[in-house]
């Protein structure tokens, strides 16, 4: 089995001061990797700011022989994700590899749900990511290689009870690798999603405490880690991981039924006698893009 190995790789990990984040920044750097620690250090909920979490880790990846460099900037702005990604550039001279794992909670049932807390759980998920990725898939496109890594959630794959903010944020990021899967194959730049459930501040009153106890941040990392490596092919994927367990989640689509000529409009009465063949995922199918949901359409369109 091929060693994976980040020897000559630059990796970008935002939010890498605590949590998944540093741990991968810390098992990215084990195996070679110079990676730039990027953290803001606020609060749980995205308030204030501090040097210490980015330091404290790049201190711990140099006291273990690795290589890298903090950085302290907010991915919500585009001059932070400019400057992240400046700060590999100027420190190891690419980017090879970034992870977008900065985060923030804000959770409210939908009606308590003020814009404050709406909007800044977008900027730091959505926006940051961006913010972020932006120049550094410029970075890879130049460089014809890059591995990029989202982090979406279970709450927004398929829900959770007073997230909808962060669901909703983290749902963007979906959409936004099943286009970069599209834009960066031609560059080698692969795209793919981690579904983590860990325990972190993020977590500490989401899980009962008998899982927060078992449910470290190592037990991501493996995953993490195979994608951002060489030996990944694969984009688009959206894997879950925890405690071991690794899978894989992915939009299905139903056989459905054809209640048309393709120059009729069917009746709404029709659609409700047809409900129970419209929503079945019986034998379903997948589609890598737009264009091949088409094809099911042949008949219609001739
Ligand atoms: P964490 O709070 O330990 O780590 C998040 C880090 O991001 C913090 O160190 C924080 O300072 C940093 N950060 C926040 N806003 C930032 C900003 N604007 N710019 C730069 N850094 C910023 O939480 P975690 O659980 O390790 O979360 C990591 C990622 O994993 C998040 O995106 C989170 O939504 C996601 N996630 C976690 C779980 C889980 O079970 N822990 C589940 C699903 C998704």
């Amino acid at each position: 089995m091929a060693k994976v190995d980040f020897t000559g790789r630059v990796a970008i990990v935002t939010g890498a001061g605590a949590g998944l984040g540093r741990q991968y920044a810390l098992d990215l750097a084990k195996r070679g990797a110079k990676v730039v620690v990027n953290d803001l250090g606020g609060s749980r909920d995205g308030v204030g700011s501090s040097d210490a979490a980015a330091k404290k880790v790049v201190d711990e990846i140099k006291a273990a022989g690795g290589e890298a460099v903090p950085n302290y900037e907010n991915v919500a702005t585009i001059q932070g994700g400019e400057n992240i990604v400046k700060t590999a550039i100027d420190a190891y001279g690419k980017v090879d590899i970034l992870i977008n794992n900065a985060g923030i909670l804000r959770d409210k049932t939908f009606t308590k749900m003020e814009e404050d807390n709406w909007d800044g759980v977008m900027a730091v998920h959505l926006r940051g990511a961006y913010c972020v990725t932006k120049p550094a898939f410029m970075n890879m496109r130049e460089n014809g290689y890059g591995r990029i890594i989202m982090t979406t959630s279970g709450a927004g794959l398929f829900g959770n009870f007073g997230q909808s903010n962060y669901a909703a944020a983290k749902m963007g990021l979906i959409g936004l690798t099943n286009v970069l899967k599209l834009e960066g194959a031609k560059y080698n730049v692969k795209v793919n999603v981690i579904v983590p459930v860990a325990a972190s501040r993020l977590t500490e009153d989401v899980l009962p405490p008998e899982f927060f106890e078992k449910m470290k941040p190592d037990f991501i990392s493996p995953a993490v880690l195979y994608m951002c490596s060489e030996q990944c092919q694969d984009s688009g994927m959206f894997i879950n991981a925890t405690l071991g367990y690794f899978s894989r989640t992915a939009i299905l689509t139903g056989p459905g039924v054809v209640l048309s000529d393709g120059t009729k409009i069917p009746s709404p009465e029709e659609v409700a006698e047809n409900w129970d063949k419209i929503k079945s995922l019986e034998n379903p199918k997948y589609f890598d893009q737009l264009p091949e949901m088409f094809g099911v359409l042949g008949p219609l369109l001739s």
